[in-house]
């Protein structure tokens, strides 16, 4: 059990691990394969403190030797889902679970949005872990969304189970996938049914009777891994301690709202990891 898990590898993610570490904490961080894109992106940063005219690879750099330096090292690998069990968590990983006692939510604004209905249909058709859903569909018919290779081992592994598989690679490349599974050149633009999702309707205008669509996807929104956190304007809410409405939850960086700043997001990556560990000593 981790003191405090941490989603997200960006300047906020980073930071807030960083003084979780420095308050003697057993923390985690869980990222994807590019530690901020965002940052990576930033050509040339000006207005972050003792570092004028950085090149935002430079500074992503520098913040994960440092974290590196404090024995932190990002796991590589998405968190899909978290469920809150009352006085710890349980973040799903593709293949398997993490439990932590507290949370702290960085994953950043970068996102796609989700589709018309997509939200909706969570747990009741619409799924982000072939791993751990896909038993719910033997010998039903499925379609896939991916946003890269990594979708295809979903695929294939739904392809064992399922009775019809429709893939809908949303990248170029080769496509290694069961022969069972149809490849369909089309994108998806909404979700529809009734109390469970019944149809995936596609940008051509043709209809997939689908009882289960599974989306792999490099980020997801935040309110699509926790259901039940509150939202102002989009974002997560948090109050002045970076504490959101879930107990042992907090929220830090572009994530909680604009300004989308470095500074902003390093100093409220401290003030949550702060909060937790304060959170933490008040059980003890
Ligand atoms: C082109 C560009 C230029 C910019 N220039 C400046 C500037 O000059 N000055 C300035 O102050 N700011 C600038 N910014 C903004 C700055 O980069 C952001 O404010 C900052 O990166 C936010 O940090 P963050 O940690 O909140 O989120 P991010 O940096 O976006 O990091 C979020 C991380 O969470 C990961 N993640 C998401 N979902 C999951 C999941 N389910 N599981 C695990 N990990 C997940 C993402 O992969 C990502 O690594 C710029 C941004 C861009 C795009």
């Amino acid at each position: 059990m981790l003191d405090i898990a941490v989603i997200g590898c960006g300047p906020a993610g980073l930071s807030a691990a960083i003084n979780a570490r420095s308050r003697g904490k057993e923390v985690k961080v869980f990222g994807a394969k590019l530690c901020s894109p965002a940052l990576h992106k930033a050509h040339r940063i000006d207005n972050y403190l003792g570092f004028p005219g950085i090149r935002g690879e430079e500074l992503r750099q520098r913040f994960l030797d440092h974290a590196r330096a404090q024995g932190i090292v990002p796991s590589t690998e998405a968190i899909t889902a978290v469920y809150p069990m009352g006085d710890y968590f349980e973040l799903q990983l593709r293949q398997e679970t993490v439990q932590a006692r507290t949370l702290i939510i960085t994953t950043g604004v970068g996102i796609a949005r989700p589709l018309p209905g997509e939200v909706e249909f969570i747990g009741r058709g619409v799924s982000y872990c072939a791993t751990c859903d896909g038993n719910f569909y033997k010998g039903k018919r499925v379609a896939v969304v991916a946003d890269s290779p990594e979708g295809e081992e979903e695929v294939n592994l739904l392809a064992q189970l399922a009775d019809r598989v429709w893939y809908l690679p949303l990248y170029q490349g080769e496509y290694r996938v069961a022969d069972s599974v149809e490849i369909l050149e089309d994108k998806p633009a909404e979700l529809a049914g009734s109390t469970r999702l019944e149809r995936l309707v596609l940008k051509s205008g043709r209809e997939l009777a689908v009882d289960g669509c599974f989306f792999h996807k490099e980020q997801l929104p935040a309110t699509q891994i926790v259901p039940g956190l509150a939202l102002e304007d989009k974002h997560i809410k948090v109050d002045r301690d970076m504490a959101t409405n879930i107990p042992g939850l907090f929220a830090a960086g572009d994530v909680t709202g604009r300004p989308y700043q470095l500074a902003k997001a390093v100093g409220e990556g401290q003030v949550a990891a702060l909060s937790a560990a304060r959170y933490l000593d008040a059980r003890r």
